[in-house]
């Protein structure tokens, strides 16, 4: 890519924000709402991803974030929430997986829906790749990507996964992939654009 002096440059893609719409998550900053996202936006596919728990209302937080031409996704953050999640109409998914039976039925359950489904920071929570289907993806993230030792877990999987890149901000400095693709470049990984 040939960068022009002042040229905006735009990531390919960022699904995983989260705003005012997470009600319950401490770390969301009180302006980070859609329309100031909207106002910053910094990648050509952008999608909002706010917990379903945290919900009231899914239909209504839906046309919310369509109304500003975002892809409307949810992080899907308990073990609880896979079953009712499935059954809205989104446009696509992440979802938490710990290591357990539980969370990897509900891995299937979202996949069973024909919409993309991304194991969100799947190091993070502890989850088993042995036990992932490898039809859903995995996600490498900036806020927890350098936490642990990501070149001894991501290694082994490369060849049998599709790797999906997210911010996870919470907030406005969030906004920003820089780690984690410094991360992908490293391991080689080829990013896959969803839409
Ligand atoms: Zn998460
Ligand atoms: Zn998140």
């Amino acid at each position: 890519m040939i960068y022009k002096k002042g040229e905006k440059v735009l990531l390919p893609q960022d699904l995983h924000i989260h705003t005012i719409f997470s009600e319950r998550d401490d770390s969301v900053a009180p302006q980070q709402t859609i329309e100031l996202i909207d106002q910053f936006r910094y990648a050509e596919k952008m999608g909002i991803s706010d917990h379903f728990e945290h919900l009231s209302d899914p239909d209504k937080y839906i046309k919310s974030v369509k109304s500003l031409r975002f892809y409307a996704g949810t992080e899907v953050s308990e073990s609880t929430g896979f079953n009712d999640a499935a059954t809205v109409d989104f446009d696509y998914y992440l979802c938490h997986c710990r290591d357990k039976a539980v969370d990897y039925k509900g891995v299937e359950t979202l996949l069973a829906t024909g919409k993309p489904v991304i194991v969100a920071h799947p190091m993070a929570l502890g989850a088993d790749p042995a036990k992932l289907p490898t039809d859903a993806y995995l996600e490498i993230n900036n806020r927890y990507i350098w936490r642990n030792d990501w070149r001894n877990f991501f290694t082994p999987l490369l060849p049998h996964y599709k790797f999906v890149i997210g911010s996870d901000a919470h907030q406005p400095h969030w906004l920003n992939q820089n780690i984690a693709r410094q991360v992908v470049r490293e391991l080689g990984i080829v990013e896959t654009i969803l839409f």
